[in-house]
């Protein structure tokens, strides 16, 4: 499948790993059924269903759907970052062993990052 062509604010997150400003986003107050799927590329990244409110002003997932999603650890060396594993397009970051959700993870992603797809 051909990638989208990116906005420019779309190329400051997705490739140039930047972060929206929090609860500016698209989809942190979301809550259907359905899938996000990576904006560049709209592989299924994250069931709704592992959407929950963490307070943060981002889309927070407690898991991602098998194999989606790569971890690498940041150019910080201290946070795990987020990638799409198909085309390597940026999500965020996760957090583990928080305590604030049933998997114990809280991928904070960026809207920007996302596109929903309702169920059907
Ligand atoms: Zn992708």
């Amino acid at each position: 499948m051909a990638y989208k062509t990116l906005s420019e604010e779309e190329t400051s997150i997705i490739i140039n790993k930047g972060t929206e400003r929090a609860f500016t986003g698209e989809y942190w107050n979301h809550y259907e059924d359905g899938t996000y799927n990576c904006r560049q590329c709209n592989t299924e990244l994250f069931d709704s269903n592992t959407k929950f409110d963490s307070f943060t002003g981002w889309p927070s997932f407690d898991n991602t759907i098998d194999g989606a999603v790569k971890e690498i650890v940041d150019a910080d060396g201290i946070r795990i970052e987020i990638v799409c594993n198909t085309c390597n397009g940026h999500l965020g970051h996760v957090f583990k062993d928080e305590g604030i959700s049933e998997n114990n993870e809280r991928h904070c992603v960026n809207s920007v990052s996302l596109t929903f797809a309702e169920k059907v």
